[in-house]
């Protein structure tokens, strides 16, 4: 069936293949997207497309559609980007997600929320499961992510409690892959941008802490799969295990440290004469990050196919093409 989606953050990396394929399915997607991170170059090709609308919009303002089911990615992701803006930070997740839900309840549309293994904070359980409550500094300068994103969850609960909105909630680990912007911030595209242009890779700390990196391929399936599940199937599975609304974390439970992803990037990359080169180590960095996938593997018959090397390739790939180390 053809479903009206909205997509908020629509120009961003994760939204913008989330539109693509929405529409190869047949669907009608409203991209929103303030352009804070995001970029109407990762859309450009979309524009002409008569079942794709482009809306230049905040979503801490209110606003107004009729949609079958709301997508809520925005929300700039990247520490270096959501540190720049901290209380807009908080405000976007939180008061977007309000606004969201405001939206639903009065026309009875879906949510998918991409809620994040920052919730988990610097984690004292390893790996991280859905029913592990988190390690989370209220006021440091990851906070305002953080904490926003944590509001989001428990405003969401509380609408699905109190008014019955359909609601899910994924929990995203690291994920990477084309459409990532030159200056996203982040390990995987810095790692990869350096290289190509032969500067040394910025290793922060000794590189000992650890990610669990996951190709934005496998997190699509996983999102469309939680979307499409009837509400029963959900309350079956959920309720018994104590969950009001659907939580899943969605990752790849392979886990590599900072360090052997800045000598994997070279090693795939051989003609960079490129050095790894040591930073210091932002503040409340997370020591250990890595996704106990159980719960998605058994509701969603899921689990991620891309492995970290293929992964690799295809985002160098991209960057590689029409040289975008230098947008
Ligand atoms: P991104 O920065 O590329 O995309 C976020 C998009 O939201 C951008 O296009 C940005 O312009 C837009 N945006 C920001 N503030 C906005 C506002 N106030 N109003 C409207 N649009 C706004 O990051 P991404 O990696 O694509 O992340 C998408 C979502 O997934 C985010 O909510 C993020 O928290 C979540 N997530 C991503 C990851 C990951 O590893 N990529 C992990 C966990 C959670
Ligand atoms: N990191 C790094 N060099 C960089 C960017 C990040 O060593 O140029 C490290 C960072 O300190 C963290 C890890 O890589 O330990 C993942 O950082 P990212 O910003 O990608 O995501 P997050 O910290 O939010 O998981």
């Amino acid at each position: 069936m053809r479903e009206k989606c909205l997509i908020t953050g629509g120009a961003g990396f994760i939204g913008s293949h989330l539109a693509r394929r929405l529409l190869a399915e047949g669907h009608e997607v409203t991209a929103m997207d303030n352009l804070f991170t995001g970029t109407k170059a990762n859309i450009y090709d979309l524009l002409d497309n008569p079942r794709f609308t482009f809306m230049l919009h905040d979503v801490t303002q209110p606003f107004w559609g009729q949609f079958d089911v709301i997508y809520n990615l925005a929300c700039p992701a990247s520490p270096i980007h959501y540190q720049r803006n901290p209380v807009e930070t908080t405000k976007t997740s939180f008061v977007g997600m309000l606004n969201v839900l405001e939206l639903a309840l009065k026309t009875k549309a879906r949510v998918l929320h991409t809620s994040t293994s920052e919730i988990y904070g610097d984690p004292l359980c390893h790996p991280q499961p859905e029913t592990y409550w988190g390690n989370v500094n209220t006021i440091g300068i990851r906070s305002c992510y953080d904490e926003g994103k944590r509001a989001a969850e428990t405003i969401s609960a509380d609408f699905a409690r109190e008014y019955g909105v359909d609601v899910r909630l994924v929990r995203i680990f690291n994920t990477y892959g084309p459409n990532m912007h030159p200056h996203d911030g982040r390990v995987v595209s810095n790692f990869i941008v350096q290289a190509l242009a032969n500067r040394d890779l910025t290793l922060y700390g000794d590189g000992h802490q650890t990610r669990s990196f996951q190709y934005v391929d496998d997190l699509l399936n996983a999102i469309l799969a939680l979307v499409a599940l009837p509400k029963e199937r959900l309350h079956a599975f959920f309720a018994p295990r104590g969950f009001d609304l659907p939580v899943v974390n969605v990752g790849n439970p392979g886990e590599f440290t900072i360090r052997e992803l800045a000598e994997k990037t070279l090693a795939l990359i051989p003609e960079s004469r490129s050095q790894i080169v040591r930073k210091p180590l932002p503040k409340d960095d997370p020591q250990r990050r890595k996704p106990d996938i159980t719960w998605a593997k058994e509701l969603l018959d899921w689990q991620p196919t891309v492995d970290l090397d293929t992964g690799l390739r295809r985002t160098i790939e991209y960057f590689r093409s029409a040289d975008r180390t230098a947008r």
